[in-house]
């Protein structure tokens, strides 16, 4: 029998993999429907409009908030805000797709009020080093947003105990697998 589609939230500290693990799910898992946020933040290099982001203007956020288009919405590291489209999850829904958010803790705790129903799956880092490193690894941020991240990591950190489920990032494949599992879906081979 196929399971009826599920909203699962994938939250965690920064730079955990909470972009990797979830990418490769999309990649991997063709009935897990990742959902694209729209961003007030700058594109990265090669990060490419609608398939990572909905990159937008103030104006645009503001307008879209003022419409209800967000199912949630936050400001990021203090910096940037971020939302969840409301029209593109419920159609995922609707065609039969479970539906997976990577988002920050406070764009889950307000998916705590509007969906109840929704999974809520933490990823944490195999250690805080490895997850400093990884954060510094992979250069995309000054020194001084690092530290910023960190600082917001450490009180995501702190969150685990919110989650119904916490998984550990130690390989993007198996913490892939234990998600979808977790999202009551069927493994990679559909068993
Ligand atoms: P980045 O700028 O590195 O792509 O993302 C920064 C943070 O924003 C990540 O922790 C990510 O989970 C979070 N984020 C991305 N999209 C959304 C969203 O739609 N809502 C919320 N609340 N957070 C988001």
């Amino acid at each position: 029998m196929t399971p009826s589609p599920t909203v699962t939230v994938l939250a965690g500290p920064t730079a955990v993999g909470k972009g990797t693990v979830s990418t490769y799910v999309r990649d991997h898992y063709p009935q897990v429907w990742l959902s694209v946020s729209a961003t007030t933040r700058a594109p990265r290099p090669g990060e490419v409009e609608g398939v990572h982001y909905y990159f937008v203007s103030d104006d645009e956020f503001d307008a879209m908030i003022e419409r209800h288009d967000l199912l949630e919405w936050a400001v990021v590291h203090n910096l940037h805000r971020y939302g969840t489209p409301r029209h593109t999850v419920d159609e995922a829904l609707a065609a039969g797709r479970s539906v997976l958010l990577e988002i920050d803790l406070q764009g889950a705790r307000s998916i705590r009020q509007t969906l109840p129903d929704a999974r809520f799956v933490f990823l944490a880092p195999p250690s805080w080093e490895e997850m400093v490193q990884r954060l510094v690894g992979r250069g995309t941020e000054t020194p001084e947003q690092q530290q910023r991240r960190l600082e917001t990591a450490k009180l995501e950190l702190a969150a685990r105990s919110e989650f119904d489920h916490t998984v550990v990032n130690d390989t993007v494949e198996r913490a892939a697998a234990e998600l979808v599992a977790l999202m009551g879906l069927p493994d990679e081979q559909g068993r």
